[in-house]
């Protein structure tokens, strides 16, 4: 540990070196934290310590709300085209620091290097190159209303922006949140979630390096009962960006209330993925196990829900065993070879393990997988990639969303019962339809409830294109042109041109 207990050496599995920071980064400085408290972190696949860092308290929250407060007042006014700069600047670090990144990201939560550096850090940097065009073409309108006015619009950023980030994609989540709200001129304090809460802090050495002002962006670790909730309940905070649980959805709604915030929630998911009997059943496979075992299923939109059509169900789950076994491969997430890595902590292990338990006593027929795999030094939070097969509608496996690479597998007759069958969820995220009849594919993603539908695909995110869901899954859209709208406020300007009274 250095003199100023801020940064450490660290020597990653890989034999990566680097220093880790481990303050609250505010005012682009890194500092200790007014509470006191740590939140150490663990790798997920020796259960090995990595380091401890700085957490967070409601004293903290304020004082970086203050720093965001203040940055406001000059960030919102600098030449738009400047904010898209310093993002630009910021992708390029990213892209430059692509190694360490995702070096941190894969030993933080035991995502494979393979995905974190070809697909999680290469995203932030497209994530913010994307939006960095933005920061200069938000046009209001002019609206003709006669001679006697002239009436227009202005989109203005809503000021400081509390961000709050799952585990699952640690750099991405926040990458798809800074985003949009750096380019419409807001200034952001953000918190990661205390399971995975290093690759946030080297990032905020990049935040420095870009050239962003002090207080435009502030990154905090801490837990979610305390940082998380003085966050969404703060007066200075005016807007509220969450992804995570559903349940933890619902207590920031009400904390965020406080102050009638503005509010986008991307929360669970249960997400079906359909296949008709007309379906290229090889591709059909490929895709049900890429949309629930990549990220060791812990993906808000995964297609944990797969529905069959009678006619080629036992054709399907054949193909569906034979393409995770032979495809998912779990193992050390630095070894080139693993496809799949622990569970992010003990709790998530716990969780699926206890999902495993559920299954077998409701009933449900284990396909395939159904414990915990020991063979990576016996030691870490891996699951065998898992499937029940002939599992009802009532069961709790069919209904709660898991979060690991679990998959449940039901039949349909009609294409009216599959989407009936599809709708009865609470949830409303992601959907996938797999059919050779284009007819049948956009009458079904038509009725399907939920804010995405793939067609002959799944889980096939895009920066470019709105994400989010609808039901319990969420409120408000990220990514693409909609992103935006959660950024800003449209301010009409009348001006009178003539009329006295
Ligand atoms: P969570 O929703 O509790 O945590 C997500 C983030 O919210 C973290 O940063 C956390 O610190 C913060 N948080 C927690 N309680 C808070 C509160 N009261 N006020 C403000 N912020 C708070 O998720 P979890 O407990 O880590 O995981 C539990 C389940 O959530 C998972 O099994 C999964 O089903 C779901 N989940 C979904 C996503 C997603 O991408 N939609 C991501 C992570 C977890």
């Amino acid at each position: 540990m250095s003199s100023d207990n801020l940064s450490i050496e660290l020597t990653a599995p890989n034999g990566h070196k680097y220093t880790q920071p481990t303050g609250l980064f505010i005012n682009n400085e890194f500092v200790t934290s007014r509470s006191g408290e740590k939140i150490t972190s663990i790798n997920p696949t020796d259960e090995s310590e990595i380091t401890s860092v700085h957490a967070a308290g409601a004293e903290d929250v304020d004082i970086a709300v203050a720093a965001a407060r203040k940055a406001f007042k000059t960030w919102r006014d600098i030449v738009p085209t400047e904010r898209g700069e310093l993002m630009l600047k910021l992708a390029d670090l990213v892209d430059k620091h692509r190694t360490t990144l995702a070096t941190i990201e894969t030993w933080d939560n035991g995502k494979p290097y393979t995905v974190s550096s070809t697909e999680d850090v290469p995203e932030v940097a497209s994530c913010l190159r994307y939006y960095a065009g933005y920061a200069d073409k938000l046009h209001g309108t002019v609206i003709d209303t006669g001679p006697a006015k002239l009436a227009y619009t202005l989109r203005e950023p809503l000021g400081v922006c509390g961000q709050i980030i799952p585990w699952n994609y640690p750099l991405a989540m926040a990458a798809w949140k800074l985003g949009p709200a750096l380019a419409c001129g807001n200034c952001v304090v953000l918190k990661a979630a205390e399971q995975t809460p290093l690759s946030i802090l080297y990032f905020g050495t990049l935040i420095k390096e870009a050239g962003f002002p002090p207080g435009v962006v502030n990154l905090l670790n801490g837990y979610g009962k305390v940082a998380g909730n003085a966050i969404a309940g703060h007066e200075g905070i005016d807007k509220i960006a969450f992804t995570g649980s559903t349940a933890t959805g619902r207590q920031i709604m009400k904390a965020a209330a406080v102050n009638l915030k503005n509010i986008t929630l991307e929360t669970g998911g249960k997400s079906p993925l359909l296949v008709f009997e007309d379906a290229d059943l090889e591709q059909a496979a490929k895709w049900a196990h890429i949309g629930i075992m990549s990220n060791q299923g812990q993906i808000c939109t995964a297609t944990s829900r797969v529905l069959v059509q009678e006619g080629c169900y036992d054709r399907f789950v054949d193909m569906f065993k034979k393409t995770i076994g032979e495809t998912s491969k779990v193992g050390d997430p630095f070894q080139e070879e693993t496809f799949q890595g622990p569970q992010v902590t003990k709790a998530q292990f716990e969780r699926v393990l206890g999902y495993i338990e559920s299954g077998k006593s409701e009933g449900a027929t284990l396909a395939m997988g159904g414990t915990a795999y020991k063979d990576v030094g016996g030691k870490g939070f891996f699951v065998e990639p898992t499937m029940f097969t002939g599992v009802k509608d009532s069961m709790k496996i069919y209904r709660e969303e898991v979060f690991g690479p679990f998959v449940v597998v039901s039949s349909f007759k009609t294409e009216e019962e599959a989407v009936a069958k599809a709708n009865d969820t609470t949830y409303g995220l992601g959907s996938a339809v797999f059919t050779q009849d284009i007819t049948k594919a956009h009458r079904v993603a038509r009725n399907i409830e939920a804010g995405m539908v793939w067609i002959n695909s799944s889980n096939d995110s895009d920066f470019r294109i709105p994400f989010g869901g609808v039901k319990q899954s969420g409120i408000g859209r990220e990514l693409g042109e909609a992103g935006l709208a959660a950024y800003t406020n449209t301010k009409s300007v009348h001006v009178n041109m003539g009329t006295r009274l």
